[in-house]
C-alpha cells in the first residue's frame, strides 16, 4: 500500500496547545509523557515529551488504545481515515513503547 504524503505530514503537524493524539485543543489540562525515539517504520521522532488532552490521558493510562485511535481519527478526512487509523495506530504503539516516564 501506498502512504500519500499528506497523511504522512498529519503525524507531524501538533501545536504547542493541541494534543499529540488527537490533535484537539479543547480539552486541557491533561498529561505529558516522556518518550525515547520513536520510530513509526516511516517516520522517526526525536526523544520529546508528547502531550495528551484530558480524554486521551485517560485512554492512555487505561490502555484503550484502539479507543485513542478512534478519537484521533475522528477529525480526520474521511476519504483517508482508513489509512490514517492504520497509521496512527502504528505510531501509538511506538509511542507507548519508547516511554520513559510520565511527568
Ligand atoms: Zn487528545
Amino acid at each position: 500500500m501506498e502512504i500519500p504524503d499528506d497523511v504522512l505530514m498529519l503525524e507531524v503537524e501538533g501545536e504547542g496547545d493541541r494534543c499529540d493524539f488527537c490533535n484537539r485543543s479543547d480539552s486541557w489540562p491533561g498529561k505529558d509523557y516522556a518518550c525515547g525515539e520513536v520510530k513509526t517504520g516511516f517516520v522517526t521522532f526525536a526523544p520529546s515529551v508528547w502531550a495528551a488532552c484530558g480524554p486521551c490521558a485517560k485512554m492512555i493510562d487505561a490502555a484503550d488504545w484502539e479507543a485513542l485511535a478512534q478519537r484521533a481519527a475522528e477529525s480526520r478526512n474521511p476519504e483517508i481515515r482508513d489509512l490514517f487509523l492504520f497509521q496512527i495506530r502504528k505510531t501509538h504503539q511506538a509511542v507507548m513503547k519508547s516511554r520513559t516516564g510520565i511527568q
